[in-house]
């Protein structure tokens, strides 16, 4: 076969699927021009994480006035999380669920790489500082039932784009918790007391690495404080936090 052949097949092949499955807008279907962009609509309809933000959670301020002097919300400045910083890519809106829940419950994993751009420049920075970055697990039974870790498809896709190495397994989920979101933060810290744990083989490699924990959404941040403080206890050097989309804090707009 001469040199070049295959790749050049490849290429054909390539063109020719995309024609016969032209490349859809992964929120609504509609056709677009190349895959994993959104629709004109849908980009509109985006809502994306911009700043004025806590600087610690990264929660969304209304104004920036609300963060005080020194730019952190009410939450952390009560008590602190784990983690040094936490940035987010959407807003958990209406059109976030849209791309977000599909992903998690309906087997559409090419959603991975269609949030994995905007969380890498949403987390441009936190991606430079890092050396490695881990996933939140799931369950073994919810994993077993899912067939798949979304938070860890983020994390490859990530790694992907930003060189930075991946370890899916570094954390392990020793009991699956029911949904956090109407319990209070005291109940929350009951729920995911014991919840996370380091891998003991992995604890070696984790040991002074600036972490970057990857997850699908952010609520609270009590399941993110929970994975940093399992990751402290084993002297990583630092964790910070990134996610597809943040739920806003409604006291904060
Ligand atoms: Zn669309
Ligand atoms: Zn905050």
């Amino acid at each position: 076969m001469p040199q070049g052949l295959a790749p050049s097949l490849r290429w054909v092949g390539r063109s020719v699927l995309d024609f016969l499955v032209p490349p859809h807008c992964p929120c609504c279907d509609q056709e677009v021009s190349a895959p994993g962009l959104f629709c004109a609509a849908c980009f509109a309809r985006t809502g994306f994480a911009t700043e004025p933000c806590c600087a610690v959670c990264g929660v969304m301020f209304g104004y920036a006035a609300q963060g005080g002097p020194d730019g952190v919300c009410p939450a952390c400045r009560a008590a602190p999380p784990a983690f040094s910083r936490a940035r987010a890519a959407l807003r958990y809106d209406a059109q976030a669920r849209r791309l977000i829940l599909p992903f998690k419950h309906a087997d559409r994993t090419e959603v991975a790489g269609v949030l994995a751009p905007h969380m890498a420049r949403a987390g441009a920075a936190l991606l430079r500082e890092a050396d490695l970055l881990v996933p939140v697990p799931l369950h073994r039974r919810r994993l077993f039932q899912r067939r798949y870790n979304q938070a860890a498809l983020l994390a490859r896709a990530l790694t992907r784009a930003s060189g930075v190495p991946s370890m899916p397994d570094a954390l392990v989920r020793h009991r699956a918790t029911p949904a956090l979101g109407a319990k209070s933060a005291a109940e929350r810290a009951a729920t995911l007391d014991g919840a996370f744990a380091v891998r003991p083989r992995r604890a070696a490699a984790l040991a002074g690495r600036r972490i970057l924990l990857i997850d699908d959404v952010m609520t609270s941040g009590a399941t993110a404080n929970a994975c940093a403080a399992a990751l402290r206890a084993a002297s990583v050097a630092d964790v910070a936090v990134l996610v597809a989309a943040r739920v806003p804090d409604p006291r904060l707009g």
